[in-house]
């Protein structure tokens, strides 16, 4: 029951914090009693003894500030609509953008209540939580829906919810016949490892869950490590316990001011990554959300760090950077500058060479030549 008592004794209230940065000899800021009340707070010991020094990129993540207060220009509550994509009339758990796949929003708690979240509107707000009965509506309008062939199944952290509902989603969900993946975002292997170590009966219900045959839909999960010094012995063992059932792991890290803005920072995040077994996914331009705009980097950063990366680290370590654009719009991938003048109206374009060779003209398409060529052996 361990595991139970590490996310029991996380610190929540303004009380615990104060406690804590007093602790760690931290000037308390009374308006960060406001920000608490706002955004909720849930950091669990393992995370916080992740922390080495004031404001380092664990800390930034997990920590509270009073910037989390200040306005900034163009952000707001909700800036993917995500609520404009829920279905006119439809169930508060689907979240319909793509035409073949959709959000399932099973939970709305998480083992840690992350600073920079996309969802910050909600995450932690008791009266925000799905009822099973919203989820068994939500899981219908998937059945109904025969172009739906992948569900991301999100929240909050899906593995926050009870053992039995998460059996019950995955088996009604693997009941309907046109579903090829089921995807599930967890940050549960990062900020809350514990969880998978010792909760033999959730590992045993995944690995009933796992596919036996191409009849069976797949399922993925997407995991959230932004920093190094989240890659720790614990989320390594979580990580392989889910590679063991033969669950292929990707990842998603948001580019943050302070936290991993840096090339080395993120090279050595990916080549962690590599390390577990964990697939880079995407890299994502910080979401335009109210209360976060103190990690906002600028967009061209993000691209400056992958063109680095380029020929510096493996390529499949390599993920790909997008902006989640405003009103949901949809992931835009970001140009990586690599290349130049390729476009439909012309025939060819400039690739320069990430390794420092120069550039060279690539003819598009190759033109088909007439006969055999002929090698001229001198
Ligand atoms: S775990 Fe995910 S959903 Fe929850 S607060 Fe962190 S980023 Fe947001």
């Amino acid at each position: 029951m361990a595991y139970k008592d590490v996310l029991k004794n996380s610190i929540k209230s303004f009380e615990d914090l104060d406690r804590w940065l007093a602790g760690q000899k931290v000037a308390v800021d009374p308006k960060l009693r406001e920000v608490i009340a706002k955004y909720p707070m849930r950091v669990n010991k393992y995370y916080l003894n992740l922390i080495r020094k004031v404001n380092d990129g664990i800390w930034k993540q997990a920590i509270p500030g009073i910037d989390e207060l200040e306005h900034f220009k163009d952000l707001t509550p909700d800036p993917l609509d995500e609520e404009g994509d829920i279905p006119l009339g439809g169930p508060r758990t689907i979240v319909h953008r793509y035409p073949d796949r959709v959000l399932l929003l099973i939970s709305n708690e998480c083992a840690m209540y992350c600073r920079f979240c996309t969802r910050k509107r909600k995450v932690g707000d008791d009266k925000k939580n799905p009822s099973i009965d919203d989820i068994k509506k939500g899981i219908e309008y998937i059945a109904n829906h025969e172009n739906i062939r992948d569900v991301l199944i999100s929240g909050g952290d899906p593995f926050l919810t009870s053992n039995s509902r998460i059996d019950d989603v995955l088996t009604k969900l693997r009941e309907i016949p046109h579903l090829e993946l089921i995807r599930i975002g967890t940050r549960v292997p990062c900020v809350w490892p514990q969880k998978i170590i010792e909760d033999t009966e959730f590992i045993e219900i995944l690995r009933k869950h796992t596919p036996k045959s191409l009849k069976e839909p797949q399922i993925f999960i997407n995991t959230h490590f932004n920093h190094p010094n989240e890659i720790t012995a614990e989320s390594y063992q979580a990580v392989k316990i889910l590679r063991q059932l033969g669950i292929p792991i990707g990842n998603q890290a948001v580019l943050m001011k302070g936290v991993n803005d840096d090339t080395e920072v993120m090279k050595t995040l990916m080549h962690g990554l590599g390390k577990m077994g964990i697939k880079p996914y995407y890299l994502y331009y910080a979401d335009l959300v109210e209360g976060t705009g103190h990690f906002r980097t600028e967009v061209s950063r993000g691209k400056e760090i992958c063109r680095d990366l380029c020929g510096t680290t493996t390529g499949f370590l390599r993920p790909l950077y997008v902006v989640d654009a405003q009103g949901g719009r949809g992931k835009v991938p970001v140009d990586l500058g690599f290349s130049d003048g390729i476009s439909e109206e012309k025939r060819g374009g400039t690739l320069t060479s990430p390794i420092g060779l120069g550039k060279v003209f690539i003819n598009d398409p190759i033109e088909r030549i007439e006969g055999k060529r002929i090698r001229n052996r001198g």
